[in-house]
């Protein structure tokens, strides 16, 4: 794809098109502030990227009039999580009695979920995704970042320049632009990785996801309607020691795991090519911004596994962002006390959330991977599905997260869409200056 028919110049620049960029462009589009997102991929549809919509975020597409569009999608929906253990059948996650309208946890591909968020998103005028089109660095004078270099990944592969009044880093964990912005990142560690896979249904399978639990291995088992998308927990650092045994070595351990995936896995682990390598990395920056630069999502903060809630977060700083920046945005000047209220909003439930995370790893992590006796279940597991407050409280911290976003009714001027003549006035200034 040529980059030639890019602007030069646009209100807010988005690097990154998952859940945080794709909620962000829609959202202050429908605010009516001119927005460009700009992917390095093609599509969406690349390696398992997480399934998980949890209350929260079903909470924030009603709110945005785009809970039954969404319903349409094809998805799983679960009251709760269960553990298969050798000792029985335990419910870590039970959402069937939250607070609030949403009980369950729906399981959507996440290409399908981004696919439908970028279609109602191009329906507002001032919303232009490009995809194909890699950020490579920043524009920066006077100290302030004023938009971004990048590079067309398609066939013409041209270089250009977007300058925008606010540039959002949404663009992942390995964020290009937070490497180029400088802002600093606290490491927290992980005691494990995660191998992903997919195996074919079959009659018989149990019924909905669930997480294996038994000597030594933790397996969730996510159910995908006509496939298993597993994972497969290891020790940190053990990677390369398991590729030496072979890959019979993990159809092995899975067989052993799942007896009912027999005479599957010869035919769904070919070789460590139908594997999907997880290096488990939690951080977050100390400081998500710069003048004419904010981080979100996981560029902001890099979330454990634990709970499965990375989408639900980034989708949740999407929302707060568009909720405290829109209207300094049409105005055309954003400070950075601006960005600096954006961060107090998400710090803490990142914070808690990681902390959280972080605890469940320390306690349950190592206890289960490391277990060689007959007891498979570590005590702190035990505590958290059998005690009926414990477990309501972490379905909840799961579900619902900590300091829920709402979205804010926006100026009516933002709601015309593709079609409707423009009721808004984009002529912005490209300001940043300290208000
Ligand atoms: C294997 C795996 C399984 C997961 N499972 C779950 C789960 O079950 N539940 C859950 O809630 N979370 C899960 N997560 C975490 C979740 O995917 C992330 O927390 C979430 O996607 C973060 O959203 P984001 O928009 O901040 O970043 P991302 O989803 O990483 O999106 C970043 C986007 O930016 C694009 N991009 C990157 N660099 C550039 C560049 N230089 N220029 C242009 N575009 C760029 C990328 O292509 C990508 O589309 C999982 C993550 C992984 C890797």
């Amino acid at each position: 794809m040529a980059t030639g028919d890019l602007p030069t110049e646009t209100t807010v620049c988005i690097a990154g098109c998952g859940p945080a960029g794709a909620m962000l462009g829609l959202m202050l589009a429908r605010a009516g502030v001119e927005v460009v997102v700009l992917e390095q991929y093609p599509d969406f549809f690349r390696d398992f990227r997480g399934d998980t919509i949890h209350a929260s975020t079903l909470q924030v597409l009603e709110e945005l009039g785009l809970l039954e569009g969404f319903e349409q999608l094809p998805q799983q929906r679960t009251t709760s999580i269960t553990m298969m253990t050798d000792e029985g059948t335990l419910t870590l996650g039970d959402f069937s009695r939250l607070p609030g309208r949403f009980q369950a946890l729906s399981m959507v591909p996440q290409w399908d979920f981004l696919n439908f968020i970028t279609a109602e998103a191009e329906r507002y005028p001032s919303f232009t995704l490009r995809r194909l089109v890699e950020v490579t660095g920043l524009i920066e004078e006077d100290g302030a970042v004023r938009g971004v270099h990048y590079r067309g990944r398609g066939e013409h592969g041209d270089e250009g320049e977007l300058r925008a009044l606010l540039t959002v880093a949404a663009d992942g964990r390995h964020s290009t632009v937070r490497r180029a912005s400088g802002l600093p990142i606290v490491e927290f560690g992980a005691p494990m990785d995660v191998l992903w896979y997919r195996i074919a249904k079959q009659n018989g399978d149990p019924d909905g996801s669930f997480a294996r639990l038994t000597s030594g291995r933790f397996l969730p088992m996510i159910d995908r309607g006509t496939y298993w998308q597993g994972a497969y927990t290891m020790p940190k650092g053990t990677f390369a020691e398991m590729k030496a045994r072979g890959i019979e070595s993990l159809r092995d351990d899975l067989q052993r795991a799942m007896p009912f995936l027999a005479g599957r896995l010869e035919t769904a682990l070919r070789s460590w090519n139908d594997t999907g390598f997880l290096e488990v990395r939690v951080n977050r920056l100390r400081r998500w911004h710069r003048p004419g630069l904010l981080c979100i999502g996981d560029a902001a903060h890099a979330m454990s596994p634990v709970a499965g809630v990375g989408i639900n977060l980034a989708i949740q700083d999407a929302v707060a962002t568009a909720n405290l920046l829109a209207e300094p945005l049409l105005e055309g000047l954003v400070t950075e006390r601006d960005l600096a209220r954006v961060q107090h909003r998400r710090s803490l439930p990142t914070r808690v959330t990681q902390r959280i995370q972080l605890n469940v790893q320390r306690q349950l992590i190592p206890a289960t991977l490391e277990i060689t006796s007959t007891t498979t279940v570590p005590p702190a597991l035990r505590v958290l599905t059998r005690i009926g407050p414990v477990r309501r409280l972490f379905s909840r911290f799961m579900a619902i997260g900590i300091r829920n976003e709402h979205v804010r009714p926006m100026r009516s001027a933002g709601l015309s869409r593709r079609g409707d003549a423009p009721v808004v006035d984009q002529s912005n200034h490209l300001r940043t200056e300290a208000r």
